[in-house]
């Protein structure tokens, strides 16, 4: 203890050979002096082992024993830490915080690796300090960090939050296309008299779409349905026709089909043409058909799709590859027949053209007109239903315009 003592002064002579000043804060516990205000000297002097030197100016410096200079050195740290994590706004600063000054470089176990320089019966006391310290500082960093994460959680949930009293987003439901709604239509009234629905390649051979039907080469009917030639030979299908030759070169008979598809004319876009516009194709052939089957055939379609009281009419017509062939009309749907501004002060409303197959393409078709007769017909899939929804311009079928489309 007098060894000790004894060190201490020598210590503070040293610092005043350095010059009268005032010693930071840190050097003077290191030293284990510190500097006292005169006026408090009288209590000071009470405690035990504490030594006064007094210099040729004021402040008094203070000498204690090198236990007392680390109490104090442990409570600077404590109350550094404490005010670190109260200043401490995230758990990384937190961590950092806590590596400062308790892991192993950390302020704190500095103080333990300096036990060596504290007398050995004073050992015990200096680590308790460090220990309750350490203890104090570890449960108000735990304590932070909950806080910490608590808030975190407290703020995610904020974020994350769904008001379910918000309206919800309507999902915009699509409409099918007044063509379809009316293919559909006549695909129910076929199918339901025993008509089984084929396809055809839009892209066609000429022999199919011309040739086959009784259009040859040099035929006036091929001018009249001019379109887009792939090549010579190959050309985008005017009409639907085409897919009955396909269907009787099967060689599978009876044949009861429509034929609903996309077909291409070179025309000009107005309200009643277009370049590209769709069919449907009927044909039957079986032994006995007569133009007795395609008058009740036709006049039921009509009653289906257009009213239990439409009436129709057979208009003589020229087709190529029908013989006898007809334009069938049906009775104004509007007015009844008496005449108005929908049929146009007619009456009747031209549907469709029909007639019996032509014996000739039978027969390139491979099929003996002696033995099968048949009849064939072809509407206009856009006439139906611009008349069903009464729409006076074809081309507002094909503008994609949603607030038209949507009425359907
Ligand atoms: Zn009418």
């Amino acid at each position: 203890m007098q060894a000790q003592g004894l060190f201490l002064i020598m210590a503070q002579v040293s610092v005043f050979r350095a010059g009268p000043r005032t010693l930071s804060a840190n050097e003077s516990l290191d030293l284990g002096i510190r500097v006292v205000p005169r006026i408090i000297r009288p209590l000071l002097c009470m405690q035990q082992g504490t030594f006064f030197v007094y210099s040729t100016r004021t402040p008094i410096i203070e000498m204690t024993r090198k236990e007392d200079t680390m109490k104090a050195k442990v409570d600077q740290i404590r109350e550094q830490a404490l005010a670190q994590i109260k200043d401490c706004d995230t758990i990384e600063k937190l961590n950092e915080i806590r590596v400062s000054i308790l892991g192993k470089k950390g302020e704190l176990t500095e103080v333990l690796k300096s036990m060596k320089d504290v007398a050995p019966e004073d050992r015990p006391k200096v680590g308790q300090w460090v220990n309750e310290t350490r203890t104090e500082i570890e449960t108000v960093l735990e304590e932070a960090k909950t806080r910490m994460e608590k808030a975190v959680r407290e703020a995610k949930m904020r974020a994350e939050v769904i008001d379910v009293t918000l309206p919800a987003k309507k999902a915009e439901i699509g409409h099918r296309h007044p063509n379809t709604i009316a293919l559909e239509e006549v695909e129910r009234i076929f199918v339901g008299m025993g008509y089984e629905v084929v396809e055809g390649p839009e892209v066609e051979k000429d022999y199919y779409n011309f040739e086959a039907l009784n259009i040859p080469a040099d035929h006036p009917a091929k001018d009249e349905q001019d379109t887009f030639y792939i090549n010579g030979d190959i050309l985008l299908r005017t009409q639907t026709s085409g897919v009955q030759v396909h269907e009787m070169e099967k060689g599978k008979l009876p044949i009861r089909m429509i034929a609903p598809g996309r077909v291409f004319r070179a025309d000009e876009v107005d309200a009643t043409h277009s370049p590209s516009f769709h069919q449907i194709e009927g044909l039957v052939i079986d032994k006995n058909i007569t133009f007795a089957d395609l008058k009740g055939t036709l006049a039921e379609f009509a009653k289906e799709m257009f009213g239990e009281d439409t009436r129709v009419k057979f208009r003589p017509h020229h087709f190529p590859f029908t013989e006898p062939s007809a334009e069938m009309d049906v009775s104004c749907f509007k007015c009844g027949g008496k005449g108005c501004r929908f049929c146009k002060g007619e009456g009747w409303i031209e549907i469709l053209g029909c007639g019996m197959v032509h014996p000739h393409v039978l027969e390139m078709s491979h099929i003996d007109p002696e033995e099968y007769t048949g009849f064939a017909f072809g509407v206009g899939l856009e006439r139906i239903a611009l008349l069903k929804y009464e729409i006076d311009d074809m081309r507002l079928l094909y503008e994609n315009d949603i607030r038209f489309l949507k009425q359907f």
